[in-house]
C-alpha cells in the first residue's frame, strides 16, 4: 500500500449530497484508489492522482451524477432539489451502464455505494477492461460486468439495446456523441446522465435537438460546484422518451465524426 491515503470527508459527503458512505465502502474508495496508484505505473488510467484531486475529482465528481437516486439520510440539500422529480423509487435497482469507463469512472464509485445496481463497465480498450476485472474481483463486487467494445456496436446489439435505465457518460466526447451512445442503450423512461464541464445554452440547444431525434428529451441541467477546486461543472440528464429508430447509432466512428 502506497503512504498516500483518501482524506476522510464525511462532512462534505453530508454538506453536498445529504448522504455519506459506510466505513466499508470509505475502505472500499481507499482500495480502489491504491489499485489505480499502482496500475498507473503500466497503464495510463488517470492523471489524477493527488490523494485530495481523486476523491474530489473521481469519487465525489462520479457520486454527484447520480445524486437524484442517492437515499437521503439527511434534508436533501437546496442545490438538489430540482432534481428530486427524477427519481421515482428509490429502492429500484437500476440496470447501469457507464459508457467509455476508462480506469473505472463514474461507474466503480456507484457499483461500491450501489451493490443491488447491476453495472456494465463499457470501454473499446482491453487493457483497462482487463484492470477493471482485476479491480472489480478485489473489491469483492458481485453487481460489475465488463465489456469491452464500442458503444456504437453495443447499441446495436440485443440484449444491450433499449435495455439500460441509467447510462453514464463522462469525457467521452461532445454532448451530441455522448447522446448517441447513450439514449439507444436506455430502455423508455430511462435515463442517461451526461458528465460536462463547461456548459452554454447553444449546446443545450443542440442537444435538444439531437436528443429528440434519438427519442429523448433533456429533463434537467445541475450545475455543480466543485467542494475544493475553483469552477462550475455540469450534469445533464437526459430522459428516453420514445424507441430510438434503428439507424441510430451510426456505424462505428461516424458519431464522433459527423455528430448529429
Ligand atoms: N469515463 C472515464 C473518466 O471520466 O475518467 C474515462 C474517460 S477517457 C478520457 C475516455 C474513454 O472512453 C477511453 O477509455 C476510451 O477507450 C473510451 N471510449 C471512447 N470512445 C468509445 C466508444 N465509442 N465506445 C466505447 N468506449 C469508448
Amino acid at each position: 500500500m502506497s503512504d498516500r491515503t483518501l482524506p476522510n470527508r464525511s462532512d462534505v459527503w453530508l454538506q453536498t449530497l445529504g448522504w455519506q458512505p459506510t466505513s466499508e465502502q470509505e475502505q472500499q474508495f481507499e482500495r480502489l484508489f491504491q489499485q489505480i496508484l499502482q496500475a498507473n505505473q503500466q497503464l495510463n488510467l488517470t492523471r489524477i492522482t493527488d490523494p485530495q484531486d481523486f476523491w474530489e475529482k473521481h469519487l465525489w465528481d462520479s457520486l454527484v451524477g447520480i445524486a437524484p437516486w442517492l437515499p437521503p439520510g439527511s434534508p436533501i440539500p437546496t442545490w438538489l432539489q430540482d432534481l428530486a422529480s427524477l427519481s421515482t423509487d428509490l429502492n429500484q435497482a437500476m440496470r447501469v451502464i457507464d459508457i467509455g469507463t476508462g480506469g473505472g469512472f463514474p461507474g466503480l464509485p456507484i457499483a461500491i455505494i450501489k451493490p443491488t445496481w447491476p453495472i456494465t463497465l463499457l470501454d473499446s480498450t482491453q487493457k483497462k477492461l482487463t484492470f477493471l476485472e482485476q479491480a472489480t474481483a478485489d473489491l469483492g463486487l458481485e453487481n460489475v460486468e465488463g465489456c469491452c467494445d464500442r458503444a456504437e456496436n453495443l447499441g446495436q446489439q440485443s440484449p444491450y439495446r433499449e435495455s439500460f435505465d441509467l447510462a453514464l457518460v463522462r469525457a467521452v466526447g461532445p454532448a451530441s456523441v455522448c447522446a448517441e451512445y447513450a439514449l439507444p442503450l436506455l430502455a423508455l423512461q430511462g435515463y442517461a446522465v451526461l458528465y460536462r464541464g463547461q456548459w452554454t445554452t447553444e449546446e443545450q440547444e443542440g442537444l435538444k435537438a439531437v436528443a429528440s431525434k434519438l427519442g429523448g428529451e433533456v429533463v434537467a441541467v445541475l450545475p455543480v460546484t466543485m467542494p475544493h477546486s475553483p469552477g462550475i461543472r455540469h450534469c445533464i440528464y437526459l430522459r428516453k422518451t420514445q424507441p430510438t429508430d434503428p439507424k441510430f447509432p451510426r456505424r462505428v466512428g461516424v458519431p464522433a465524426r459527423k455528430p448529429l
